[in-house]
C-alpha cells in the first residue's frame, strides 16, 4: 500500500495547518506586520483586528462575559490561569487542588507554587473510568482553597471529565474559583462555560497556528501579571502581539466549531475501526476507555515490546505517532496518567497513542494494524 509521503498518526500533539487558516495567515502576516501598539494608522488596524478577532471568538464560545487574552499557547496560558490567580488571590488561602492527570504545564505549575511559594496542593486521583472522585473533591476542599483546575479531556488516553459536574460542587461547597483546560475538548466535545472561572486554549491542536492560543478569564476576576512589561492586552500579558497569530484565531476556533459535528461522525468511524482491531491482537491492551473519551485519541500498551521499539520500527515504515504526552517524552518515564489508572510498569512503558484526524480513511488505519501487527510479531519477546 502506498500513501503520501507518510501516515502521521500524532495529530494529539500537533495538527497539519488548514488550508483556509494558513491562507489568510500568510495574508494577515503581509499585510499586518505592523505592532498592535504603535499609534500610526497601519499599528491602529491591527489592533482593531485584534480586538475584533477576540469578540468573534468571544461570540462563537458564547462566552461575551469573559475577557480573553491572547498567549503562546496552552502551555503559557495554563501557566498564567494557575500562578497569577495563586498570587493574586493568596490573601485569601494557599491551598489548591488538581489531579494526578494534568498535562504538564499544569501539573508542574502547581508544582512551583508548591516548592517555591509555600502552597500546599492536593492531587486528586482518577477512577477506574478515567473521571474524578466527586467525593474525594468535596472531602478536599477547605475554606483556604482558592482554586481548583481539572483538565478536561485527558491529552494520553482522550478521557472525557465532565467539568460541569465538578466545578458545581465546587462552587456550592467553596469560594474556590474553577480552571478547566479545555485544549482537547475544544472542537471534540460541546463546550459549556458554567461555573467556570478560567479556560485554556491552544490553535495547533485544531488545525491552526503553532505557538498560538488563548486563555479565558471571567469578566470581573483580577489576576497578577505573569509576563510582566507594557500595557497590551489590558497589563495582562505584556509584550509585541503575535497578531496574524492571535487575528487568525477567529477563523481558527470558527472552523473547528463548524466542522465538529462532521468531524466527529468520520473519527467515530475511525475509532470504531481501530478499537476493533486493536482488541483482537491479543498482546495490545487498552489504556483509553472507549465509552467516555473522545473519538481521536486512543491509547494501548503493547505488552511484549516496549515503546521505543515500536515507535522507532514504526518511524522506519513513515509512520509517525507518540508513545504519550509529548510533553513528557522520556519513554522510560513512567506516565503519570496510567500510573493512576494502575496500569503496571511494563504496560506504561509500552504505551502508544494514535492521535486520528477526520482527514485520515480507513485504509490508512488498515496500513497501520497491518504494519503494527508485523512489528509486533518481529519484535515480540
Ligand atoms: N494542555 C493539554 C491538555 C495539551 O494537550 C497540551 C499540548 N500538548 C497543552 C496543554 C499545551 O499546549 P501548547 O502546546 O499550546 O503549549
Amino acid at each position: 500500500m502506498s500513501f503520501k509521503e507518510f501516515l502521521y498518526l500524532d495529530n494529539t500533539s500537533s495538527t497539519k495547518i488548514d488550508k483556509e487558516i494558513l491562507k489568510t495567515y500568510t495574508y494577515l502576516t503581509n499585510r499586518y506586520f505592523a505592532n498592535a501598539s504603535s499609534l500610526h494608522t497601519l499599528g491602529v488596524e491591527v489592533k482593531n483586528l485584534e480586538i475584533k478577532a477576540k469578540n468573534q471568538v468571544l461570540d462563537l464560545l458564547k462566552v461575551k462575559n469573559y475577557r480573553l487574552i491572547f498567549t503562546s499557547g496552552a502551555t503559557e496560558a495554563n501557566n498564567i490561569a494557575i500562578k497569577s490567580i495563586a498570587i493574586k488571590n493568596q490573601h485569601l488561602g494557599k491551598h489548591l487542588i488538581t489531579s494526578k492527570v494534568e498535562h504538564d504545564s499544569v501539573y508542574n505549575s502547581f508544582k512551583f507554587l508548591a516548592d517555591y511559594l509555600g502552597f500546599e496542593v492536593t492531587y486528586l486521583n482518577l477512577n477506574q473510568d478515567g473521571t474524578i472522585n466527586l467525593d474525594e473533591l468535596k472531602n478536599s476542599l477547605r475554606p483556604d482553597t482558592i482554586l481548583v483546575s481539572i483538565i478536561g479531556v485527558n491529552n494520553e488516553i482522550g478521557t472525557i471529565i465532565n467539568h460541569q459536574k465538578w466545578c458545581k460542587l465546587v462552587k456550592e461547597n467553596s469560594k474556590a474559583l474553577c480552571h478547566v483546560d479545555m485544549v482537547q475538548a475544544l472542537g471534540k466535545i460541546d463546550l459549556d462555560f458554567l461555573n467556570v472561572d478560567l479556560a485554556s486554549f491552544s490553535a495547533h491542536k485544531i488545525n491552526g497556528i503553532n505557538g498560538s492560543g488563548f486563555l479565558l478569564i471571567r469578566d470581573h476576576l483580577k489576576i497578577a501579571p505573569l509576563i510582566s512589561g507594557g500595557s497590551q492586552q489590558d497589563g495582562f500579558r505584556g509584550g509585541t502581539s503575535n497578531s496574524p497569530a492571535n487575528i487568525v484565531l477567529a477563523k481558527t476556533v470558527r472552523l473547528a466549531l463548524e466542522k465538529q459535528e462532521e468531524n466527529n461522525a468520520h473519527l467515530k468511524i475511525l475509532s470504531d475501526f481501530l478499537y476493533k482491531e486493536l482488541k483482537a491482537i491479543s498482546t495490545i491492551s487498552l489504556n483509553s476507555i472507549q465509552n467516555n473519551s473522545v473519538y481521536n485519541i486512543i491509547n494501548f500498551s503493547v505488552n511484549n515490546v516496549q515503546s521505543e521499539i515500536i515507535l522507532n520500527a514504526l518511524n522506519n515504515k513513515n509512520i509517525y505517532i507518540s508513545a504519550g504526552s509529548t510533553c513528557q517524552d522520556d519513554l522510560y518515564e513512567d506516565s503519570r496518567v496510567l500510573k493512576a489508572l494502575n496500569k503496571s510498569e511494563k504496560e506504561q512503558r509500552s504505551r502508544i497513542r494514535i492521535g486520528l484526524d477526520a482527514s485520515l480513511t480507513i485504509k490508512d488505519l488498515q496500513y497501520f494494524i497491518e504494519t503494527l501487527k508485523e512489528i509486533i510479531n518481529d519484535y515480540a519477546i
